[in-house]
């Protein structure tokens, strides 16, 4: 007779002799993002599939580009092995990092490292006419500084500072960009560019910037961004995931237990971002006696050693850490970084948030569990708008339709 344990130990012990294996030619080029050379007969021992197959997906990565020649092994006798990698290359990608009063646009290689990087102030309030007419003349200009061709873009990334529907790539209602609502801004750049635009919001763009840049191995991370809003973007299993309507990562709007009779801006009482968002923290310090307008002054004071700004930034931390607690029993992350302007307070922020999400979540879940500032310097926005570019573009499905388009040509 057949036990449920028969049956597991037989299929464990079937796995462990037979892994699944990457079959077309899409999921074969998925082993060079690594950036290793390889040779066909490694490809064979990795693959599992036959010496034949392997050489013709070699050859139709190669006439995609995607693959180059990359000399030769070293051999124990006889012709020394030929051996490809992963060309970089062989397209460019725009990443697009659009910010309430500052823009910088990067041309990268498909591996996301800038080729020439430009940063200029730049009102998102001047509206998408302006804003987006300044992106692709300024795009033109800088491909053509690194000595490329517009054509050559396989995409271009962009994040903006509002809420963003990514499968249509148009702001819903974006509280600080007047005159956005609704607009096609795929449409609008595609006309000038002629490539594929993907956008999405700002904390997404750089929960990417910062799992590409910093920790590429952490499959589970929650970014959180702390500033005038807080939301955070969620990277499971090494992807970005939005969730049904994108909406996934807003944790600025979840109640704060005690709170319950402070007004938000989205209407509802007692939200987190009313109660530890830079507005509410740089209020709370005014109504104490403080001159501060905005989320930087609020830093400014926390760094000159102020007792009440730092006190504040600490009991935001905890509210915060209150909402991300329940994060943690539900998605058991990794690492979660703390990013935003408010993290540049330093200590006191980390420490509040570490202290209740270490005190309320259970020991399995926290037992390696690290809770860090963000480490990505101030190009994470436009590595992790190129990002957005180049998870699409080097795909299995992707890559094996540039490889049929290329064979039916
Ligand atoms: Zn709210």
């Amino acid at each position: 007779m057949r036990t449920k344990e028969t049956w597991f130990t037989v299929l464990m012990e079937g796995l462990a002799k037979f892994p699944p294996r990457p079959t077309g030619a899409g999921e074969m080029f998925q082993l060079f993002r690594d950036g290793e050379p390889r040779t066909r007969a490694s490809l064979v021992a990795e693959t599992g599939q036959s010496r034949s197959t392997v050489a013709a997906r070699i050859d139709a990565l190669c006439g995609i580009g995607l693959l180059v020649p990359a000399g030769e092994a070293s051999s124990t006798g006889g012709r020394p092995p030929s051996t490809f990698a992963f060309d970089p290359s062989a397209r460019i990608v725009l990443g697009v990092d659009l910010g309430a009063t500052h823009a910088r646009i990067a041309v990268t290689d498909l591996a996301g490292t800038p080729l020439t990087v430009l940063d200029e102030p730049l009102a998102i309030s001047d509206g998408p006419d302006h804003v987006l007419g300044w992106v692709a003349d300024t795009a033109h200009k800088l491909v053509a500084q690194a000595g490329r061709d517009v054509t050559e873009l396989a995409g271009i990334g962009i994040g903006l500072p509002g809420p963003v529907d990514h499968t249509t790539g148009r702001p819903v209602n974006p509280p600080i960009m007047p005159g956005w609502d609704g607009t096609d801004v795929p449409a609008v750049l595609h006309a000038r560019l002629g490539a594929p635009v993907l956008v999405d919001n700002d904390v997404n763009v750089m929960s990417l910037g910062e799992h590409a840049t910093v920790c590429p191995e952490v499959d589970d991370l929650l970014f959180v961004k702390v500033a005038t809003g807080i939301g955070a973007g969620v990277i499971m299993d090494g992807h970005l995931r939005r969730g049904a309507q994108g909406a996934a990562g807003d944790l600025g709007h979840v109640t704060v237990p005690g709170a319950e009779d402070i007004p938000c801006r989205c209407g509802n009482t007692g939200c987190l971002e009313a109660v530890a968002g830079g507005l509410a923290i740089a209020q709370k310090l005014r109504d104490g006696g403080a001159t501060i307008a905005a989320a930087p002054d609020i830093v400014d004071l926390v760094r000159s050693g102020d007792v009440a700004a730092g006190q504040a930034v600490r009991q935001a931390g905890r509210d915060i850490g209150t909402v991300l607690a329940a994060s943690v029993s539900l998605l058991n992350p990794a690492r979660i970084v703390v990013g935003g302007i408010l993290a540049g307070a330093g200590e006191h922020l980390m420490a509040g948030i570490r202290e209740i999400v270490y005190q309320r979540s259970l020991p399995l879940a926290t037992q390696h569990l690290r809770i860090v500032p963000s480490g990505a310097g101030s190009q994470a926005g436009v590595i992790g708008a190129a990002t957005l570019v180049t998870e699409q573009y080097l795909a299995p499905p992707t890559v094996d339709a540039l490889v049929s388009s290329q064979e039916d040509s």
